[in-house]
């Protein structure tokens, strides 16, 4: 498998320069990107359009290689499904599908772990593996539509699972290239929103690429103080230098920015936090009112944190001319916070290895 070429992972144009080594011609490029991107065709046997000895070629260089599913939760209360994957080396990574009446969208992982340290975070504690490649990113996508009728596929997509998309940033770039390609899968870069913890210089970069996608910032505090206890990434780029970021991409790509606000008891929840906030968003959007996405915080294991009032923070925000929502929690039956799958998974695994009781039940 190392000297063979993830073939998932390669544009048609790149499939085309490797086919032209092998003596096949380009239009091969665009045939075998459409199998595997559009019919879901995942092995070089079962494209019957490709001739045996071609096929036998194709699996001689390259591999095709999905994410398993380890683990799946489905809710019993509405139609969202969480995905814990294995990876093709062992490293476990998690998917949503989540369902709603515009259209079904998944939030998906860009890392193995992350390297950002967020306080209220369940993939936090176990640090940073490594980096997703584009195939593994696209696999989450189509791992879970293989689980679905070929009429329900995924129609949207959220860089919102474990990992800091911009800190994979060439690899989640190739992977928007791949998702949106029209000779396959065609995605709207419209229905894809990209989660940041706040990576100034990157988020610069990713406005000047003037992609259509809405940028999300997860935010979780309006002064210097509280944000840097909560996200070590603040001690490096303070609020002003994100809001100004922010504004940036705006300006730029004339898409939406919208934050996202975990609202914990006794941390960023009093009225004076919603002053601040107010104070903070409103000059960045001038003429606008600024959104932000209320998250009741989700109870992880050893963070101390717990779920502040959202409603009545919304309406401290309402007063100070900010638009927010608490965002709609589907599959609360199944609501881990994002990582604790991968997280249960690996300590059970761990408490195996170390001679204790517990099971993975995986
Ligand atoms: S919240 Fe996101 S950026 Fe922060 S540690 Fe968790 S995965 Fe990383």
């Amino acid at each position: 498998m190392e000297s063979k070429k993830d073939i998932l992972g390669l544009l048609p144009e790149q499939l085309a320069a490797e086919l032209k080594e092998m003596g096949a011609p380009a239009f091969r490029a665009k045939q075998i990107f459409r199998q595997m991107h559009v019919n879901r065709v995942f092995e070089f046997e079962k494209m019957t359009d490709l001739s045996r000895q071609f096929q036998a070629e194709l699996n001689d260089r390259f591999y095709i290689n999905l994410p398993k599913i380890r683990q799946k939760l489905a809710s019993c209360v509405d139609d969202t499904v969480k995905y814990l994957y294995m990876l093709s080396d062992g490293s476990m990574i998690e998917t949503v599908r989540m369902v709603y009446k515009h259209g079904i969208t998944a939030c998906i992982s860009t890392q193995v772990g992350c390297k950002m340290g967020c306080k209220f975070c369940a993939s936090a504690p176990l640090g940073f593996v490594r980096n997703l490649t584009p195939a593994e990113m696209i696999g989450q996508i189509y791992g879970a539509d293989q689980d679905f009728p070929a009429d329900q596929r995924i129609s949207g997509i959220v860089l919102m699972g474990i990992g800091e998309p911009l800190d994979n940033y060439e690899n989640v770039m190739q992977f928007l290239r791949l998702i949106s390609h029209q000779d396959g899968r065609g995605l709207s870069l419209r229905h894809v929103t990209l989660s940041t913890c706040g990576l100034v210089p990157l988020m610069h970069r990713l406005a000047d690429e003037a992609l259509p996608l809405t940028l999300s910032v997860s935010l979780h505090a309006a002064d210097d103080q509280t944000r840097s206890a909560l996200m070590p990434v603040n001690r490096r780029y303070r609020l002003d230098e994100l809001m100004h970021a922010c504004s940036a991409y705006f300006r730029k790509t004339g898409r939406r920015v919208t934050f996202e606000y975990a609202v914990i008891a006794g941390e960023n929840d009093s009225a004076e936090a919603a002053k601040k906030l107010g104070r903070l968003l409103r000059p960045v959007f001038p003429g606008q009112r600024p959104h932000v996405n209320l998250i009741p915080v989700n109870p992880v294991a050893g963070t101390g944190f717990h779920a502040g009032h959202a409603a009545a923070f919304r309406n401290k925000l309402e007063q100070e001319g900010i638009n927010a929502t608490v965002r709609r929690t589907l599959g609360e039956d199944i609501q881990a916070a994002c990582g604790q799958l991968r997280r249960d998974s690996i300590e059970s695994t761990e408490s195996v290895v170390n001679g204790s009781e517990g099971v993975s039940g995986l």
